[in-house]
């Protein structure tokens, strides 16, 4: 059979119509919306190979190449696809082919309707071999001479060079991969986009999903960063929403042609889809799921309001989230380049240097990002690669705290990654002992890195919290079993806003920004409620807010480190300080009365009174309606942390991040001082164990919630000198609880032991 329409395929035909084929043809059969069309059966592409007699002379030149010489490669690839576009094709051929597309046209009722053709191949022996992404995908192709030409054109995809390396890469004989093709009516889709029906790295049960405007190929091809949703699947609860900068989409121009246009400006950052469409993929992806009976990668698009399908594939590459593993790295080659562990955890993947933000669409998924130093938009990018490599930063940048927060392997502070590691080679990142290999490690190519969840019921007297960046890890985070949020960073959720804080007060939108912040925050508040979310107010450095619209207006510091940030800046913008408290009020009305706020880099007990009085302004009052803290980050305010306590506060927390750069005078982001910062050095424990110990006299609670927070063999010490609580990374949760355990543990025996004595 030359062709079969979708309507008489089902899933086990993909010998005959490839992954793709087939799938469709599922679909179609389970009364999914699919667009209506055909296959040109693998059996098709055989016989024109055959009867052409060009097969053996293909073949020949597979066999002599050597596909680690890019350039013979590329020139074998040329031409082979030149010895099939120019082979005659047998007319039956033809005339089924035609005939079937004429039937579609009538079916529709549009002639010369216009039409997508995607390869879909297959392997002999491996008809469950994937090979997505291999070969091409051509759109707007209409009437019967162009359907012919583009059907060749996949056929001819299946020697792209890229594909020849992939099988020769994974064994596959390249004489028994055969090619369908997918003939399926366009979807002019004015949004589109893909949906999991998991969460492919956790496996969580929600529908992630991604859309931008246009056609999909725009979300597919990576070349814009799409709007993304993840919808919790029990309740069709929308849990997030991030809103990104779409600058070109796919559309048609007057002769039906896909063309990349910019995206108008006015519809960049609006958002795409609806919560009634959210939640209608949602249903459809869950119908997907339950018929297929295993997690679904799919391609959906809506048109004038109407949902389709396009694909659906079953998602290849679920994480097994319960499983720590920490392998060795003895079947990779060399180490390329040596850095700091900063998320633990193995992955491999093509590396690909950006050097521009203006590059990130190229970062696809499993990708390893390679930059000189992650900025917070470059955080989607970074969701879709499966480890990422710095040349700049220590454990406490903005790489190592996103990357642990995402559960993706992170290697920061190499110096020379991008200089050093070459576009798309494959190399394998071991993000504990911060050293990237040459080569790609089969045993970790599929991991993601593992997120410890402590089963085993460890009580400890400290409390052990958990660290949270992002509102969508709060429920890994909570999953720890940690007794409550020690810091809720805000900077990454205003940045995700896109939007500058100070622009939302400039346009008269407060509550715009009220909305923004208690509807992030209520997402983790709600995660761990009732136990206690410490909200930290904005510790906004200049050069991370530059980039957001309005951030134009931020001045050029010679060192942001040490410049406008923390409650210094709040106070000077008191109006943005003013939003934060309404907000949290706000959340409090609505039953989270287990926030508590916290405010950022004090130097003086002048500031802690001034951010009190701004927030009794606002008919929130400190200590009396919510729990109000500071965290100690600056030298002087640990050295002047009686006067604080003198002014009245709930709480503290160590932000020894901070704490050590400014007493060290190392830059905590510069890899070329690295080696001098240390949370260990006597000054910065004497300036931590009289926080500690001052706080413990006059009764406030002391916390920690800097890195050192996360590292066991310090927190044992933290115990000893009398802290209340420790907050660590989602990672560290579990080994910080033994640690805090034992070392109190260790308290009790050495106090029977005097007493016996
Ligand atoms: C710190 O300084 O230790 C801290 C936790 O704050 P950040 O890392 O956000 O500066
Ligand atoms: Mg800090």
């Amino acid at each position: 059979m030359y062709v079969v329409k979708f309507e008489d395929l089902n899933k086990s035909d993909i010998g005959i119509a490839g992954g793709k084929g087939a799938n469709l043809g599922e679909l179609t059969q389970a009364g999914i919306p699919v667009p209506p069309g055909f296959v040109v059966t693998a059996e098709t592409y055989q016989k024109f190979m055959e009867e052409a007699g060009i097969n053996d002379k293909v073949m020949d030149i597979l066999d002599k190449i050597d596909i680690n010489d890019t350039k013979a490669l590329q020139a074998a690839a040329e031409e082979i696809k030149g010895i099939i576009n120019s082979a005659p094709i047998p007319d039956d051929m033809i005339l089924f082919i035609t005939e079937a597309y004429n039937q579609l046209c009538q079916r529709v009722g549009e002639d010369d309707t216009d039409v997508a053709i995607r390869s879909s191949a297959t392997a002999e022996d491996l008809p469950e071999a994937s090979f997505a992404g291999q070969q091409d995908t051509f759109l707007h192709v209409s009437g019967n001479d162009e359907v012919i030409e583009y059907i060749r054109k996949c056929w001819a995809s299946l020697f792209e060079a890229r594909a020849i390396f992939y099988r020769e890469e994974n064994d596959f004989e390249h004489s028994k991969v055969y090619i369908a093709v997918v003939v399926q009516k366009m979807a002019n889709a004015d949004k589109a986009g893909v949906m999991f029906t998991v969460n492919p790295s956790t496996g969580e049960e929600i529908a992630l999903i991604e859309g931008s405007w246009g056609l999909g190929e725009s979300v597919v091809s990576g070349d814009v960063t799409p709007d993304n949703y993840q919808v919790d699947k029990k309740n069709n609860e929308i849990i997030n929403v991030t809103i990104s900068d779409k600058k070109v989409m796919y559309t048609n121009d007057e002769n039906g042609t896909s063309i990349k246009v910019d995206v108008p400006e006015d519809k960049r950052k609006e958002r795409v889809l609806s919560d009634s469409e959210l939640i209608q993929l949602t249903e459809m992806g869950k119908r997907v799921q339950a018929h297929y009976g295993e997690p679904m990668d799919t391609e959906w698009a809506f048109e004038n309001g109407i949902l389709f399908l396009l694909q659906a594939r079953p998602i290849t590459t679920l994480g097994d989230v319960e499983e720590q593993k920490d392998e060795s790295s003895d079947d990779v080659g060399d180490v390329l380049v040596r850095g700091l562990g900063a998320s633990p955890g193995m992955a491999s993947g093509k590396v690909k240097i950006v050097l521009d933000i203006d590059e990130l669409d190229k970062i696809k998924d499993g990708d390893i990002m390679v930059t000189t130093m992650t900025t917070p938009d470059m955080v989607p990018a970074m969701r879709r690669a499966s480890g990422i490599v710095t040349d700049e930063g220590g454990v406490t940048c903005h790489a190592s705290i996103i990357s642990r927060e995402l559960g993706i392997p992170c290697v920061v502070g190499t110096g020379n990654a991008t200089t050093t590691l070459v576009e798309n080679d494959g190399v394998t990142l071991d993000g504990k002992k911060g050293l990237v290999f040459e080569g790609i490690s089969e045993t970790k190519s599929e991991e993601v890195a593992a997120v410890s969840v402590e089963a085993a019921p460890i009580i400890t007297v400290t409390e052990v919290k958990a660290n949270v960046s992002m509102p969508e890890a709060a429920e890994k985070a909570a999953a720890t079993g940690a007794d409550g949020v020690g810091l809720l960073r805000t900077e990454h959720l205003m940045l995700t806003s896109g939007i500058h804080p100070g622009k939302f007060i400039a346009d008269g939108r407060e509550d715009e920004l009220i909305d923004t912040i208690a509807d992030n925050v209520q997402i983790v508040a709600d995660a761990f409620y009732p136990k206690p979310v410490w909200y930290r107010t904005l510790d906004a450095p200049t050069d991370e807010f530059i980039t957001l619209e309005g951030g134009e207006n931020e001045p050029r510091e010679h060192n942001p480190m040490l410049g406008w940030r923390g409650i210094r800046r709040e106070l000077d913008q008191p109006e943005i300080l003013k939003c934060e408290f309404k907000a949290i009020k706000k959340l409090h009305e609505k039953g989270y009365t287990n926030i508590g706020i916290m405010i950022p880099l004090s130097q003086s007990p002048e500031e802690l009174k001034k951010a009190k009085a701004l927030c009794s302004e606002v008919g929130f009052e400190p200590h009396k309606d919510v729990e109000f803290g500071m965290m100690v980050e600056i030298p002087a305010a640990a050295i002047m942390i009686d006067e604080y306590i003198k002014v009245g506060i709930d709480f503290v927390s160590l932000g020894t991040n901070d704490l050590t750069q400014y007493t060290l005078a190392v830059d905590r982001n510069n890899e070329f001082v690295a080696k001098h910062y240390s949370e260990e050095h006597p000054a910065v424990m004497k300036l931590i164990e009289r926080t500690i110990r001052k706080c413990a006299e006059a009764g406030v609670k002391c916390s920690i919630c800097g890195q050192a927070g996360s590292v066991p063999h310090i927190v044992e010490k933290l115990v000893e000198f009398g802290i209340t609580s420790v907050s660590s990374n989602t990672d560290a949760i579990a080994d910080v609880r033994k640690t805090v355990a034992r070392a109190e543990q260790k308290i009790i025996l050495d106090a029977a032991r005097k007493r016996l004595e």
